[in-house]
Formats: structure tokens, C-alpha cells, sequence
């Protein structure tokens, strides 16, 4: 529903200059509903690894409804590295909750197999109003610990 949205890449740099410099495939392959929890786990990063430094983007996307944020650490330490991935990890369970598309409080959806985090607002798909996943879609979380 929602790709390549190239404001998002733009707004995201504007914060971060660093990311400028970051060479991943496909770019930011998600919404820009995201932006904020992007921010927020930015910011992290940003703290553990000034202007960047030992952090490399692999790819962000969207997959199976929720963020996809992959990258490599290189020279961070153990505890800075820890904090980056606890706040990964927190990026990717706000994602099952914020619209892709507006950023507002969201839900896992369907429509034909295909999967996505939308507000009632943006819930429509090619004009249905789609039914919400329960909470048996959430074994990723489930199982994280
Ligand atoms: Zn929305």
C-alpha cells in the first residue's frame, strides 16, 4: 500500500545529516506515517553512535504489516550496542500499532493476503474497509524473549 516514499528519506537526513552518507538498497521502503518512531529510534542510535559512526543501514522496509530496520555495528561497544537493540526492537512493536500512512494509532490488517498497519481512517483497501488480525499475529513479539 505504501512504498518508496521519498519525503521520508528526506525529512529523516534533515534531522540526521549523517544519514546522508548511508548507502542501503531500495532506500526507505516504508511510510512516512513511520517517521516519528523512525525519529525516535534515530535518536538512540544518534546517542550510542555520534554522527553515525559504527552504525550501518542495510535496508528499511515494511514487511508482513510491520518495520524492518537491518543494519551492522561496527566498533560500538557492548552496552551502546545493547541500547540500540532494545530501542530496534521497540521501533518494530510501535510499528504493529502506527498508521504507515498517518502516523496515528493503527492496527494489523488484511486484505487478500496482504498485510499492513493502518487507522480506521486508512483502512480502506481498493475501497473495502478490511477486517483486523487478532492477537494470534503477534507471535513475533511472543517469542522475542
Ligand atoms: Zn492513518
Amino acid at each position: 500500500m505504501v512504498r518508496r516514499e521519498p519525503d521520508l528519506g528526506e525529512n529523516l537526513t534533515a534531522k540526521f545529516a549523517w544519514l546522508a552518507e548511508q548507502k542501503f538498497a531500495w532506500g526507505w521502503d516504508c511510510g512516512i506515517g513511520w517517521e516519528k518512531i523512525l525519529t525516535d529510534f534515530l535518536t538512540t542510535v544518534e546517542q550510542e553512535c555520534p554522527g553515525g559512526k559504527g552504525f550501518e543501514i542495510r535496508q528499511v522496509k515494511e514487511k508482513l504489516g510491520t518495520v524492518r530496520f537491518y543494519f551492522a555495528l561496527k566498533n560500538v561497544d557492548e552496552a551502546a550496542a545493547r541500547r540500540i537493540y532494545d530501542a530496534e526492537t521497540l521501533l518494530d512493536a510501535r510499528s504493529l500499532h502506527t498508521c504507515e500512512i498517518c502516523g496515528e494509532r493503527g492496527r494489523l490488517r488484511s486484505a487478500e493476503g496482504y498485510r499492513f498497519v493502518a487507522c480506521d481512517e486508512h483502512a480502506a483497501f481498493e475501497g473495502r474497509i478490511v477486517t483486523t488480525f487478532g492477537p494470534e499475529t503477534r507471535y513475533r513479539f511472543l517469542g522475542a524473549t
